[in-house]
């Protein structure tokens, strides 16, 4: 009898991924050679928005992430459309000076790459197409979710029902399996937009990435290829208002004002974009036949460009506790699995989002006492060369343990 597809997938002991974004491919990727189908849901074809004809959306990928793209064939396709980032210097515009990390301190050839956001998506779908292990299924949507004791039932808008053991939340900050599981989160907006747009400017960036900590939120200068910078812009609500509503030319000369001369005359400005930031942490990130991953766990501010790097290290420890306990024939969908993977993700979400919530009020809040609190760290990690290189080993993703390559 022929089988339908249906009563096909319904007998398998799969993986279904909802949201097929940096995240949750990364998690796809990552199993792709482990034998286990893996179905993602996406609901959207993703269309870049185009600034100077770059995606005006980068990532910075930090130098540990980059070894895990490369451990699951992502970064092939990506390392000759991204910036390498040699050094980075960052200032503030009241006190104390510059503070300047050169990736050879850290004995390190870069300390990451930015990259636009839809190289590192094509890149991973490559990846995904390639596999007879993934069913890519986009534009689709879930209609219903039902969770029992040994699996969870998924209706799709294609009439299908397909059942898993496990059900993982990749669909990021808004999570619609985080609502259906009625899990609330803990939020905070902090009242500032990131202003994203591609620039040119008249002098060579090197390859550094800047960062500005002005009164009304941090600047960022990002190396593109081709000489080419990404801005991310933090401004209070208000402020970022004001500035997205100004001609190029008049958005020009403010962005100018704001960074100063480092980079010369700011000569072109391409179309500008703005987010909404805000710090949020899902109360609980597993359930029975249930993990969330990345922006659906946790969204931290962009300041330190964290955020993707710390959603792929979820994906990548997932994936490992997945693959140890169908190695032990442990149920991977079970609680005593998942809580494995929260114990180990909890620390590494914990220190980014606390680290950056504490950044962001040092520089944003101009009490006195602050203010000298922030010029006396700013000095000894400037001025401590065991400090900075921990730090910028920490900021890199390279003091966490690494997932064993899973397979
Ligand atoms: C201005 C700005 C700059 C940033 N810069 C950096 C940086 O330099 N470095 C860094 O590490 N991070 C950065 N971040 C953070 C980073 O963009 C996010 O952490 C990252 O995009 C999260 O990826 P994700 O896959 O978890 O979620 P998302 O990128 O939000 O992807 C979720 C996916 O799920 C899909 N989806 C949603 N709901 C459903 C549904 N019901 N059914 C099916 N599909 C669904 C969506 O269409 C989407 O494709 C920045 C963020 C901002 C706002």
């Amino acid at each position: 009898m022929k089988k339908t597809r249906q009563s096909r997938r319904e007998n398998e002991k799969g993986l279904i991924i909802i949201g097929g974004g940096m995240v949750g491919l990364t998690l796809a990727c990552a199993l792709k050679d482990t034998g286990l189908k893996i179905t993602v849901v996406e609901r959207t074809e993703a269309e870049p928005r185009m600034s100077l004809k770059r995606d005006c959306r980068v990532s910075a990928i930090v130098a540990g992430t980059v070894g895990i793209l490369g451990g699951i064939g992502v970064w092939p396709y990506v390392k000759d459309k991204a910036g390498s980032i040699d050094s980075m210097r960052i200032w503030d515009n009241q006190r104390f000076g510059s503070i300047r990390f050169e990736a050879e301190e850290a004995g390190l050839d870069t300390l990451g790459y930015i990259v636009e956001n839809s190289i590192l998506l094509s890149a991973m779908l490559e990846v995904v197409h390639a596999s007879e292990n993934i069913e890519w299924c986009c534009p689709a949507s879930v209609e219903s979710v039902q969770w029992k004791a040994s699996c969870v039932e998924v209706s799709l808008d294609d009439g299908r029902v397909l059942t898993t053991p496990l059900i993982v939340g990749a669909d990021g900050g808004r999570s619609w399996l985080r609502s259906q599981a009625h899990i609330p989160t803990w939020s905070h907006r902090f009242e500032q937009q990131g202003i994203v747009a591609t620039i040119q400017p008249q002098l060579s960036h090197r390859n550094c990435a800047y960062q500005r900590f002005l009164p009304t939120g941090p600047l960022a200068f990002l190396p593109l290829t081709d000489g080419l910078c990404s801005i991310v812009w933090s401004a209070q609500d208000t402020e970022a208002d004001r500035l997205m509503a100004l001609s190029d030319v008049a958005f020009l000369n403010e962005l100018q004002l704001a960074l100063g001369p480092v980079m010369g005359k700011l000569e072109q400005a391409g179309a500008r974009a703005a987010f909404p930031l805000r710090s949020q942490l899902s109360r609980h990130i597993v359930r029975p036949r249930m993990a969330l991953i990345g922006d659906a766990a946790h969204q931290v501010h962009p300041l330190a460009g964290l955020g993707v790097n710390l959603g792929i290290r979820d994906a990548m420890v997932l994936a490992q506790e997945i693959v140890d306990a169908r190695h032990f024939e442990e149920d991977y969908g079970s609680l005593d699995v998942l809580n494995r993977f929260m114990h180990s993700r909890m620390p590494d979400i914990l220190a980014v989002m606390g680290g950056m919530e504490a950044f962001n009020y040092l520089f944003t809040h101009d009490v006195p006492g602050l203010a000298l609190l922030r010029d006396a760290g700013m000095r000894v990690v400037g001025n401590s060369g065991p400090v900075k290189r921990m730090l910028m080993r920490r900021a890199m993703g390279l003091t966490l343990p690494v997932p064993k390559q899973v397979s």
